[in-house]
């Protein structure tokens, strides 16, 4: 009888193998409980550290309390049952030939003695190590590591080299102490050759840096004779979680780009060259550059993949707005997606404000050529949404705005040519792909950050996609002075809202911006509704230790400080507005057209003006609790201000003694106007997993060795390397190990992390 094929039992590969059957569940069990499963998963649960091996002690000099080493000749071993306390003890004495040593095991039973019993004969030779104690005036060692030469080492000079390596410490726990995982980990990895650990990294790439292979460099780190030894595999083996993360964002990117899109030439006469033709000011040589650059791509068959990052007030809506226009000529529909409601609202105002009777298709005053901007938002009527659905199903709206919800099924757009996503890291690979799922060729994609962040992370986070950077600021703008009020300073409270009527009285406006809305608010609110706040958590203040841990005063709140800046004498007769996510949408227009307009020149709101306010006039900004916000937001606040002819100031009231971390940000806030030089610092203060996404922190990531914010070579190197890698062979056919630790590594929590990052 012939066995059909696909009953033939195939090996497990040996990295897969769960614990359980190689180590026993007795000693599985607690590993299991540190997510370690597999022997995979052992194998890369590398030591935190390392510790220094005993140094080697003289007989003569051992000093109680110390960790030593020693080498010595067994004299007698006895074993002895303890009347007194129950149980047994081992005794055993060994000597250099002058001084004696003692050696005392305990254990329930007897039995569980035999095993040392027979190790420890008179007559051999070993190295034990232990804690140095004192028992009746003999120095002794309780429960020592031994290995005996001529059994467990070859020769002196053997167990010398043994009791000389660097001892690996691992993460562990009380049922699943270091030293125990140590064993696992040896018990595991020696039994396995090369073969049974296939190397993800090509021979080759390997070869062009001098990484040693998989196998060594897990010996290196989980076995290492030396400290160079656990530093040579720690480097391979971080390279190797840079260099697999890049491989599939690079063979991402070129799926993405070996996809057929429909091609959006610009046309001549169209939309675009109407609203350049009544742009009220010229673009700057970055937006031009830029321009040309998406114009180039959109012509293309071949989905554009482009990320656009620039300094605050670079003028990226233009240049994305342009995109869409020139889509839009060609006869398709653009989309923009914004992280919240708030900000899709605001973004399809301001579009709408650029467009003018561009965008007003069909309605009394529309250009005779225009299209109509379509806001799709979960919170307006259902006859809006309706009409507004119907818009972008119908073609009828060239460019639909709204948040992520966009990419429910419920929306249907006519032919979806380019979707460009404002955000700020929470737009993940996932959702991309959605996206592109949505039309029936994949989308031209445009992914704009609100604020500069580092070469590193948008390597890490947007691998993908290729990179464009506004870092000029438009002409004219006179700049922006930054100075650090202490809270508790009254003077200098008293004199902020001085300065704050002064540049009323010359026509200004001025910002008073609180991380919150209400006093009362709940404690766990960070973000406030959807206004794009992003408020420091109470144990990200504290970086460097409690410092700033003592109970703090309420946070200030928007209705509050209102009230008092209304009752200030120093603002006597000036008008204060407030602004908040929570108010009605035509009370949230009435006060930002107040304020324009110069009426109520004093608005008290929350980070909702952070992105798309935009009042030429405003030429104060004066953050409340600014130790509560992170460097990049505090720097996409200010600017706000300062972009009309006359120069802005930036006021942050802040609780932050000198000295920590708060202070350090303010300062370094003060310092430089540059964001990309901000983001780099920001990248360094905060943690890690705050930039990356919460996924990327904690003992879970798939990240154990590669820091973003330090290995940024290493990204560098790892990404041109993938990239060469993918070209050569797009669906990695011939590094069959590759793609398994891709599979491995973004299995799960990695693909989280991008996705929330
Ligand atoms: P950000 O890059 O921070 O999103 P915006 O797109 O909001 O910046 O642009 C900031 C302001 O600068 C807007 O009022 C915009 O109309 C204006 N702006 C954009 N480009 C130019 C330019 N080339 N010259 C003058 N003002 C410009
Ligand atoms: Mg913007």
């Amino acid at each position: 009888m012939s066995v059909p094929d696909d009953a033939v039992v195939r090996p497990v590969p040996r990295l897969d193998e769960p614990l359980a059957r190689v180590l026993g569940e007795r000693s599985a069990a607690p590993l299991a409980k540190l997510g370690l499963r597999t022997s995979g998963d052992l194998l890369r649960h590398y030591p935190r550290r390392y510790s220094e091996p005993g140094a080697f002690t003289d007989l003569a000099h051992l000093v109680v309390g110390e960790h030593v080493t020693v080498m010595a000749e067994v004299r007698q071993a006895t074993i002895r049952e303890m009347r007194s306390r129950g149980g047994a003890m081992l005794q055993a004495v060994v000597t250099d030939g002058s001084h004696q040593l003692h050696l005392t095991f305990f254990a329930k039973r007897r039995g569980a003695l035999r095993l040392h019993e027979t190790r420890l004969v008179a007559g051999r030779t070993g190295l034990f190590t232990g804690v140095v104690s004192d028992y009746r005036g003999q120095r002794q060692l309780t429960h020592p590591d031994y290995q005996l030469i001529g059994v467990d080492a070859d020769d002196e000079a053997s167990a010398f080299l043994e009791a000389s390596r660097p001892i690996p410490i691992y993460p562990a726990s009380a049922a699943a102490p270091t030293w125990r995982i140590q064993r696992c980990v040896r018990t595991v990895l020696d039994p396995l050759t090369e073969d049974d650990l296939p190397d993800p990294l090509p021979d080759d790439v390997r070869a062009r840096h001098g990484l040693v292979g998989l196998r060594q460099a897990l010996l290196d780190v989980h076995e290492p004779y030396a400290d160079e030894h656990w530093k040579r595999g720690r480097d391979r083996l971080r390279y190797e979680e840079a260099f697999v993360l890049q491989a599939e964002l690079a063979r991402r990117r070129s799926r993405a780009v070996g996809a057929v899109a429909t091609a959006r030439p610009r046309v001549d006469g169209g939309l675009l060259d109407l609203f350049d033709a009544q742009l009220p000011f010229t673009l700057t040589a970055g937006q031009r550059a830029v321009g040309e650059e998406l114009e180039r791509e959109l012509a293309a068959a071949h989905p554009m993949q482009r990320l656009l990052q620039g300094e605050v007030g670079s003028g990226k809506t233009v240049v994305a707005l342009r995109a869409m226009l020139q889509v839009v000529d060609a006869g398709g529909q653009a989309a923009l997606l914004a992280p919240t409601e708030v900000l899709a609202a605001q973004h399809a105002r301001t579009l709408r404000a650029l467009l003018g009777p561009l965008g007003e298709g069909g309605f009394l005053g529309g250009a005779e050529q225009s299209t109509r901007v379509a806001l799709l938002t979960g919170s307006q009527g259902a006859t809006a949404r309706r009409e507004n659905l119907l818009d972008a199903a119908s073609g009828r709206a060239g460019i639909v705005v709204g948040t992520h919800a966009l990419l429910s099924e419920t929306v249907q757009f006519a032919d979806l040519g380019l979707v460009v996503v404002d955000e700020q890291h929470r737009f993940g690979v996932e959702q991309r792909d959605t996206l592109r799922a949505k039309a029936a060729q994949t989308p031209h994609l445009l992914v704009m950050t609100a604020t500069p962040i580092p070469r590193t992370v948008a390597m890490t986070v947007f691998g993908d996609l290729e990179t464009s950077v506004l870092t000029e600021v438009p002409a004219g703008r006179s700049g922006i002075t930054t100075h650090v009020v202490p809270a508790e300073n009254l003077a200098w409270v008293e004199r902020t809202w001085r300065r704050v009527r002064e540049e009323v009285e010359r026509g200004g406006r001025a910002y008073v911006v609180c991380p919150r809305i209400d006093p009362d608010e709940g404690k766990g609110a960070r973000r406030d509704e959807g206004d794009g706040a992003d408020l420091l958590a109470a144990d990200e203040l504290d970086l460097d230790g409690p410092a700033e841990a003592p109970a703090r005063r309420p946070l200030q709140a928007v209705l509050q400080v209102a009230e008092e800046l209304r009752a200030l004498p120093a603002l006597a007769g000036v008008g204060v507005a407030e602004l908040h996510g929570r108010m009605p949408p035509d009370d949230k227009e009435r006060a930002l057209a107040d304020f324009a307009s110069g009426r109520v020149p004093v608005l008290v709101s929350t980070t909702v003006i952070e992105v798309g306010v935009d009042v030429p006039e405003a030429t104060v900004m004066v953050v409340l609790d600014a130790d509560r916000f992170g460097l990049s937001q505090l720097h996409q606040l200010r600017g706000r201000v300062g972009r009309g002819s006359a120069p802005g100031l930036c006021l942050l009231v802040a609780d932050a003694p000198e000295g920590t971390p708060a202070a350090t940000r303010l300062a370094t806030l003060a310092s430089t106007g540059d964001g990309f030089a901000l983001a780099a610092v920001d990248l360094e203060l905060r943690r890690e997993g705050d930039v990356l996404g919460a996924a990327q922190s904690g003992a879970a990531s798939s990240l154990r060795l590669l820091r973003v914010a330090r290995d940024g070579e290493v990204i560098e190197l790892a990404r041109t390397d993938a990239r060469e890698v993918v070209e050569a062979d797009p669906e990695l056919e011939s590094h069959p190990a590759l793609r398994a630790a891709i599979d491995r590594q973004l299995a799960g929590e990695r693909e989280e992390f991008l996705d929330r990052a």
